[in-house]
């Protein structure tokens, strides 16, 4: 029994972990290959209502705790790490419109969202960098009753699948630093967008690329938040996608280990099941246990997020802590699988995709930094 998990939530993993491992995980590796998120699978997903169930019905979701999301992106990236991004950017991008945007713009897009049928992206980086996020230049000019972006975003995950962008840009003076940024919800279909993909690493289906914005006009209706302050008001939702982000690649080093515990015990060497070698089974143990602890850590900021506790050291934790251990732990399953595991399949699929996580959505570098933050105060940030 888990202490963040009642019966309600555990009957909602169920119900999320049949659907996945009936629909999404037979598809996984043919994914990789064509590039290409499968909208049916998505509108499947909405019908069912795994997408964002926690947002308030008004905006397409049940009003659970956000537990219930954690619970469904854990079920949906043990079967492939990119289908889970159709929930991650709707619980993300999804609290941000319904804290941030007018209802009248919102709730058609959320409606969408939810159901499977709309991918909202986030662009926050430009090419010049993005750890040091408050420093964008995309530029944004108020034009009467429009505002007017030129400019570029560089590694936005489903930057050609989006239907519209979250974009923060710069309407501040441009020294002006996080007091100088506005958000905008931009649908791609707007004149003077044009998109392009990158080749990944991994993350393959879902993809990453650049977003070209050309004297793009959007209504002034389409802001998120106040002018100048997208950076401090609409930010704050990255908390809640850390938490997300590390149940993600947590669940995909736990459908590694499960199958790495069934190979070591039944594959032989020098006449003795592998798992009998302490050389074997000990790492594998230590890393159980590590997934384990990390999985609860995510579990708890979500909880804490649930009661409105603060939560941002604890999900900064858990964005630089789970990706890397689950790096690590699949690597050791592969190497575990011989030279099997190095053949393209799962294995080496899973590795390549959480690794994408160690950079996306923040460094570990940078996580650390805010966690600092935290407990010592200005001191831990660099000047
Ligand atoms: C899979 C993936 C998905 C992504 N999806 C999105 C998306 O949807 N939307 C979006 O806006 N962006 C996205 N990104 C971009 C991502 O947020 C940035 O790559 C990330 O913030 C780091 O920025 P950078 O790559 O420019 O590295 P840089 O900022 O150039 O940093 C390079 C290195 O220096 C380190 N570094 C920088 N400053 C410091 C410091 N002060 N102290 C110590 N080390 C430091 C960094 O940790 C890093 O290792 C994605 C990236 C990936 C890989």
């Amino acid at each position: 029994m888990n202490p963040y998990l009642d019966d309600d939530l555990e009957a909602i993993a169920a119900q999320a972990r049949r659907f996945a491992e009936a629909r999404i995980a037979p598809g996984y590796l043919e994914r990789d290959r064509t590039r290409v998120l499968d909208r049916t699978l998505m509108a499947e997903l909405g019908a069912l209502g795994l997408i964002a169930p926690e947002l308030p019905e008004w905006a397409g979701g049940q009003g659970l705790p956000t537990r219930a999301a954690g619970v469904i992106h854990e079920a949906i990236a043990r079967a492939d790490l990119s289908m889970s991004y159709v929930n991650l950017l709707a619980s993300l991008n999804g609290q941000i419109l319904v804290q941030h945007a007018r209802r009248e713009l919102a709730a058609p897009w959320l409606a969408r969202m939810t159901a499977g049928t709309a991918l909202v992206a986030i662009a926050l980086t430009e090419p010049r960098g993005g750890s040091d996020a408050a420093n964008l230049r995309l530029k944004v000019e108020r034009r009467g009753d429009a505002y007017v972006i030129d400019g570029e975003k560089s590694s936005i995950s489903a930057a050609d699948q989006a239907d519209a962008v979250i974009v923060f840009g710069r309407t501040g003076p441009v020294d002006s630093g996080a007091r100088g940024i506005t958000a905008l919800l931009v649908p791609t279909d707007t004149p003077g967008l044009t998109r392009s993909r990158f080749d990944c690493h991994g993350q393959r289906a879902i993809g990453r690329g650049s977003l070209f914005f050309d004297g793009v006009r959007v209504p002034a209706d389409h802001r998120l938040g106040d002018e100048n302050q997208g950076f401090a008001q609409v930010m704050q939702g990255f908390d809640y996608s850390r938490a997300l982000i590390g149940l993600q690649v947590l669940a995909v080093a736990r459908a590694a280990l499960d199958e790495t515990w069934t190979h070591v015990a039944t594959r032989e060497a020098f006449g003795q099941a592998l798992s009998s070698f302490q050389g074997v089974s000990h790492p594998l143990a230590e890393l159980d246990t590590q997934v384990e602890a990390a999985r609860l850590l995510c579990l708890q900021t979500l909880w804490l997020k649930d009661r409105g506790a603060p939560h941002g050291a604890e999900a900064a934790m858990c964005k630089w802590w789970a990706p890397k251990l689950a790096y690590d732990t699949i690597h050791q399953c592969l190497l575990l699988h011989g030279h099997g595991g190095y053949d393209r399949g799962p294995m080496e699929q899973r590795l390549r995709d959480v690794l994408g996580f160690e950079i996306g959505d923040g460094t570990a570098q940078i996580m650390k930094t805010v966690i600092a933050r935290r407990r010592a105060g200005r001191s831990a940030v660099p000047i």
